[in-house]
């Protein structure tokens, strides 16, 4: 199975979130061909996908997602986003680093494994959005039937120069939040006949910015408060306005907890923010896998292809790694970070070939009594 031709079938659905396209489809066919029985788990129409193969532990489980982000400014992108256009020894194409060419690549590591060892892939259609109906909700049902696995392995962009040089073993969590602040409009030449409420909004932000959330832990950057926008909306120049408002977000990390921080957040806005309204979305907690034993069987089989031992890493957005984390290990290793979500995303032929021999080497050392059919036995 060519990991380039079946990358760019998957680049060539365009699975913008919360869109299918054909995606999983493709997935789904090359598992059955494969023996695994797939069964699609779609939920308020955003399609999922849970495949299986082989019974028994230990049970090692691909997580993976199909949809990916909106391309942007589609006038900006030197060959258009969804054609999979092959230039320069790399495939160009929304999704080529974030995650398609990750399934496509993990996909033909299947076929290349001689195994009867138990495996499964978890699928979905919802994690670039708001991740309501794709993992999250197949995991309750996979535990319901004894299916969670014992380890599960995201194939999200993980490298920093090389395919193989770091592996994440958590995220942080993420909080987002609007607050207003309000006031009195009236003329900016009789303040005392008004209450502008942006001195306000900015003395909170900044007791925000200061506010000394922890300093961080070994794996963890230092929780972060980060303002993302102040609007106003205010087109006169003489008018005091009567409302402001700001959007923010907050990366923590494992010594915090979303829900407690959120009332940190809602203190301090009492505090210095007067009449005002404070909305506050909890995207997760931040994970972290301390199962060293695992990581140190993903690390050794990875260094047995690239001749480096990973390094691990906690930095970057969330993913559906804090799902799974609450049921079993969960390690990520995938592309190159460096063009995801961006305009002119790509990613080299040869780290597709890079990451599938990586998969491959990961399996064969995870599963009891597995080979690699057609060529010498990468772990001799
Ligand atoms: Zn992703």
């Amino acid at each position: 199975m060519d990991p380039i031709k079946l990358s760019q079938d998957l680049i060539r659905c365009p699975s913008i979130t919360p869109h299918n396209a054909g995606a999983l489809e493709i997935v789904e066919k090359h598992l059955t061909s494969l023996g695994f029985t797939c069964e699609r788990l779609d939920f308020e129409g955003i399609a999922n996908l849970y495949a299986q193969k082989g019974a028994g532990r230990p049970r090692l489980c691909f997580g993976g997602h199909t949809d990916v982000v909106p391309v942007g400014a589609e006038n900006l992108w030197t060959a258009s986003p969804f054609q999979g256009t092959i230039k320069d020894e790399k495939l160009w194409g929304r999704g080529a680093a974030d995650m398609k060419c990750a399934i496509a690549a993990f996909l033909s590591a299947l076929a290349d494994l001689k195994t009867e060892a138990p495996l499964s892939l978890l699928i979905t259609g919802d994690e670039e959005g708001e991740a309501l109906h794709g993992t999250q909700r197949l995991l309750p049902l996979l535990a319901e039937r004894n299916l969670i696995p014992d380890l599960c392995l995201i194939g999200e962009p993980t490298a920093l120069k090389e395919v193989g040089d770091t592996l994440k073993i958590g995220r942080r969590g993420s909080i987002t939040g609007q607050l207003t602040c309000f006031g009195k409009q009236g003329h900016i030449a009789y303040p005392q006949n008004t209450d502008n409420p942006i001195p306000r909004l900015l003395a909170c932000l900044q007791d925000l910015y200061a506010y000394p959330f922890d300093e961080g832990t070994e794996m963890f950057e230092p929780t972060r408060f980060e303002a993302t926008s102040i609007d106003v909306g205010n087109l006169a120049t003489n008018i005091i306005p009567q409302k402001v408002e700001a959007r923010f977000g907050i990366r923590l990390n494992t010594l915090q907890k979303a829900e407690d921080l959120c009332e940190v957040l809602k203190s301090l806005c009492q505090k210095t923010a007067g009449k005002h309204d404070l909305h506050l979305t909890i995207h997760g907690d931040a994970y972290l896998t301390e199962d060293k034993e695992k990581i140190h069987l993903v690390q050794k089989a990875i260094e047995k292809v690239t001749g480096a031992l990973p390094a691990i890493s906690t930095t970057g957005g969330t993913t559906d790694g804090r799902f799974i984390s609450a049921y079993c290990p969960v390690i990520e290793c995938g592309l190159l970070e460096k063009t995801m979500h961006q305009v002119d995303e790509h990613v080299s032929l040869k780290d597709i070939h890079q990451l599938k021999e990586i998969y491959l080497s990961i399996l064969h050392d995870f599963l009891p009594d597995s080979s690699t059919s057609g060529r010498e036995n990468l772990t001799d």
